[in-house]
């Protein structure tokens, strides 16, 4: 069973619902939540993402 891991701290993801990925299709990177929040608060600040998108990601 593939295991998923943090891209970023090499944390191990249990479960796919505690993930957020991040990136461009070709180059997407996996995250665990503790790294992705800065991410998904960054992609709001630029208004990468609308609030509701936002909301979706846990
Ligand atoms: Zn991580």
């Amino acid at each position: 069973m593939h295991i998923l891991k943090c891209d970023n701290c090499r944390k191990e993801i249990k479960n796919r619902e505690q993930r957020v990925v991040a990136g461009l299709g070709w180059n997407e990177k996996e995250l665990c939540l503790d790294c992705g929040r800065p991410v998904k608060n960054f992609l709001l600040k630029k208004k990468l993402i609308s609030a509701e998108e936002f909301a979706k990601l846990k």
